[in-house]
C-alpha cells in the first residue's frame, strides 16, 4: 500500500507545481467555498491570492502533490468565492486523509507562533532545515511539536455504558465517555485507572486499546481504551463532571458528533452489543 500523505520540511527548490494550501486564520481555515461545496485551495504560492502570510511551512506530499500550510492575519482580506470554515465544519467535506494533514497544519501553525523564542534564554529561534523542529542560536535549546497524551475511556458495565457530563461541555445535554491528561510517570493504563477513579469513584479492569486520534486543540493526541466495570458506586468529583450515569445503549443521550474518536467507541459498542443480542 503507497502511503497518501509523506510528511517532510524539505520543499521544492523552487515553487513550480500547484500545490495544496491549508491557510489557518485563527481558528478557522480558508477554503475554496462555492455552491456549498468546500475544498482545500491548490495554489502555486499563496501570494496568488494577494495574502502576505504571517508564517508558513512546507508540510509534505499529499497524492504526490505538495502541501503548504500558512497563517494569514485575522484582518486579511477574504479573496472571493473563498470563506473562513471551523475546522470541524470541513470535516465532512473532506477525504478522512486530507483532513487529517488539516489538522497537523493547524497543529504545526500553532506551535510555530508558540515558539518564536527560546524558552530557556529568550532569544529568538530559528527553524531547523533538517527536521520539525526549532533551534535557539543563543544557548542551543531545540523545541519540538508539543504532543500531548490523554486517554479517553469507555467503561461498559454489561450492556450498558459510562457517561458523564464534564462541567466545561457548553451544550448542557451533551454526555461523553471520559478523558484526561496523562501525568509524568504514568503508563497509560495508570492514566486510565485514575482518571476513572478520580472523576467518578469507579475501579476498572480490563484495559484494551481502541485507537487514537490527533486533536491539535492545541496539542491533544487521544489514545483511547475500552474498560470494564470492576467495582464501585458512582461519585462525581463537581469541579470536573456535572453529572455521570450508566446509560442502555437503546436510550442513549446526546453524544459527541462522528468526528470524535468518543463517538467512534460509542458507535462500535453499540454495534458489538446488537451483534450479540441477535444471536441470543
Ligand atoms: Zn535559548
Amino acid at each position: 500500500m503507497t502511503e497518501t500523505f509523506i510528511s517532510s520540511v524539505t520543499p521544492p527548490a523552487k515553487k513550480d507545481d500547484p500545490a495544496l494550501w491549508f491557510i489557518v486564520c485563527g481558528k478557522k481555515l480558508l477554503v475554496n467555498a462555492e455552491d456549498g461545496r468546500v475544498s482545500i485551495p491548490v495554489l502555486v504560492d499563496i501570494g496568488e491570492l494577494g495574502l502576505l502570510p504571517l508564517r508558513e511551512h512546507y508540510l509534505g506530499m499529499y497524492k504526490g502533490q505538495h502541501c503548504y500550510t500558512a497563517e494569514i492575519g485575522e484582518t486579511a482580506e477574504i479573496p472571493e468565492n473563498m470563506a473562513l470554515h471551523g475546522i470541524w465544519g470541513i470535516f465532512n467535506h473532506l477525504d478522512e486523509d486530507l483532513f487529517k494533514v488539516t489538522l497537523r497544519a493547524v497543529h504545526i501553525i500553532d506551535w510555530d507562533r508558540t515558539d518564536q523564542f527560546c524558552i530557556r534564554c529568550g532569544s529568538k529561534t530559528e527553524n531547523k532545515s533538517v527536521e520539525r523542529a526549532k533551534k535557539c542560536p543563543a544557548c542551543g535549546h531545540v523545541s519540538f511539536p508539543r504532543i500531548s497524551p490523554a486517554v479517553i475511556v469507555l467503561v461498559s458495565r454489561g450492556d450498558r455504558i459510562l457517561l458523564a457530563r464534564a462541567q466545561r461541555f457548553k451544550d448542557e445535554m451533551l454526555y461523553s465517555v471520559l478523558a484526561g491528561f496523562v501525568e509524568p510517570g504514568e503508563t497509560l493504563e495508570d492514566t486510565v485507572k485514575r482518571e476513572i477513579k478520580e472523576e467518578v469513584g469507579i475501579d476498572v479492569k480490563d484495559i484494551r486499546y481502541f485507537g487514537s486520534q490527533p486533536w491539535p486543540f492545541p496539542d491533544s493526541l487521544m489514545i483511547a481504551f475500552t474498560a470494564q466495570y470492576a467495582g464501585g458506586d458512582i461519585r462525581i468529583d463537581e469541579t470536573e463532571i456535572a453529572d455521570a450515569q450508566w446509560f442502555d445503549c437503546n436510550r442513549l443521550p446526546l453524544i459527541p458528533g462522528k468526528i470524535s474518536i468518543a463517538r467512534r467507541m460509542i458507535d462500535w459498542f453499540i454495534e458489538k452489543n446488537k451483534v450479540k443480542s441477535e444471536r441470543q
